[in-house]
């Protein structure tokens, strides 16, 4: 099926040998756009992509940084990007440190004795053997934690109440996440002997999201845990304890066990479609591997992965190879503090400027609705050139602020070209690192627009010659 896809486009990807014109002639150019939407239009069939998803979900299941699920991933991501052909598939080492649940449990205590339904946060420090007990004291937002005086905090569980805001482009998470990466450390230097927030989510199901907390210490370096116990209540849970506050004071046993390492494997899986002429440049696309342990990381982030193998794929399938080479990077450990990301900005810090475009899938597996770039001055009509060709799929021009994905955020920090093909992120939140974040949840045609939309800005960025960085001309 993809290769009578193909007959038809073999004519206009024929023309890889020109030589690297910095303006390409305009009937290359023509037929460089021609080809990205015959690749853009072969996505919207894609199966090797959503294959790719499937297998990973199924056969590995959930991928904790660090754990050996991410270990066997990355050998099985190894193993399945050689036998579909890719050059250059190897993987880049680096360490993490290392964190895993062995129980969690919380129950109101006295005369209103209950369960609460929580999950340990990433970094939570254990609590003592048979859990720690204590009085509740909850803020409305994070803020209120911040401006409380110590006395009211010391000795207690502080519980953190602040709702996440539904929206399409998912800036609520943005808000919201930052009493769950900060919860610990401002409680703990108050007196506070544990964290409970409100679930990251948008949700209003029983079942916790977890996710990671700050775990830096005072020298700036991650360590495996943070300085107090930390976990999210499901959001029902949440108003169940504000609805007991407001009868009277409560106190919760928490009881967290947890394992770890301060060193344990990681590293970043890459496969490459080799470019022609201007092999030594790339283009790098890019997911995250590894996922946290309550689901099956099929939207987070087992789909960027799928989206851009199956868009690489039918690259790699033109008969001619693009100039420049498409690097696929599935980085690992993103969850617990973009190990992944740093990792490979330093262990590639020379070449970095042979990186002409970078970008991240990782914002579930429903459809593209806006492309967002960050180009120089004078590249701003290449972005517009993309953004026509996705037009006929549905994705509307954005601005020129992306700041790239959160692994390739430190690329475009470093000056690299990014984009951001920025997903429609309704029901993100509603899945996002509980035990539903699953297979089922990704609805194959939204799925495979994106394959289309990586296909074809991947291939424009590959095969083109232009360049991104390029400032705005002074005469002009
Ligand atoms: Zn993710």
């Amino acid at each position: 099926m993809r290769f009578a896809a193909f007959a038809a486009l073999g004519v206009l990807a024929a023309c890889q040998t020109i030589p690297a014109f910095a303006e390409p002639p305009a009937d290359r150019e023509a037929q460089v756009l021609a080809t990205a939407r015959a690749l853009a239009d072969a996505g919207k069939t894609d199966e090797v992509g959503l294959q790719f998803v499937e297998d990973l979900t199924t056969e590995i299941g959930p991928r904790l940084a660090g754990s050996p699920d991410e270990q066997r991933a990355r050998d099985w991501a190894v193993a399945r990007l050689k036998a579909m052909g890719f050059a250059n598939v190897h993987v880049e080492d680096f360490t993490v440190p290392y964190w895993k649940r062995t129980h969690e449990t919380a129950r109101v205590v006295g005369a209103s004795a209950q369960p609460l339904i929580i999950t340990a946060l990433g970094g939570s420090a254990p609590t003592p053997e048979g859990g720690l007990e204590a009085g509740i004291v909850r803020f409305d937002v994070m803020a209120d934690l911040i401006a409380a005086d110590d006395a009211d905090v010391a000795g207690k569980i502080v519980f953190i109440d602040e709702m996440m805001t539904r929206t399409q482009t998912g800036d609520g998470y943005g808000l919201a996440v930052a009493k769950r990466a900060a919860c610990p450390k401002i409680a703990a230097a108050k007196g506070a002997v544990a964290c409970l927030i409100r679930s990251v989510g948008t949700d209003h199901f029983r079942r916790p999201h977890t996710g990671g907390i700050d775990r830096r210490g005072p020298d700036g370096i991650a360590k495996p845990i943070g300085p107090i116990p930390a976990a999210a209540l499901s959001a029902p849970d949440a108003d169940q304890l504000t609805r007991l506050l407001a009868r009277g004071p409560v106190s919760v046993n928490l009881d967290i066990g947890v394992e770890t390492a301060d060193a344990a494997p990681s590293g970043n899986v890459i496969a490459e479609v080799e470019g022609g002429a201007r092999k030594d440049e790339i283009v790098l696309i890019g997911c995250h591997l590894d996922s946290w342990d309550l689901g099956t990381g099929a939207i987070d982030d087992g789909a960027g992965c799928g989206i851009i193998v199956g868009a690489a794929k039918l690259i790699d399938e033109l008969p001619g190879k693009p100039e420049r080479t498409i690097r696929v990077v599935l980085y690992g450990s993103e969850e617990i503090g973009l190990f992944g990301g740093d990792a490979y900005a330093r262990q590639h810090s020379e070449d970095l400027g042979s990186h002409v475009l970078a970008a991240e899938s990782d914002h579930g597996a429903s459809y593209v609705w806006q492309f967002q770039t960050k180009f120089g001055d004078g590249a701003l009509d290449y972005a517009k050139k993309m953004q026509d060709v996705l037009a006929r799929y549905g994705v509307a021009a954005g601005d020129n602020l992306s700041g790239g994905g959160p692994d390739v955020g430190v690329l475009a920090r470093s000056g690299v070209p990014v984009v951001t093909p920025a997903q429609n992120g309704w029901d993100y939140f509603d899945y996002h690192h509980t035990p539903d974040d699953t297979f089922d949840k990704i609805v194959p045609d939204e799925f495979r627009q994106n394959v289309s939309v990586y296909a074809a800005f991947a291939y424009i960025a590959a095969d083109s010659g232009w360049d991104f960085r390029k400032a705005a001309d002074p005469a002009e």
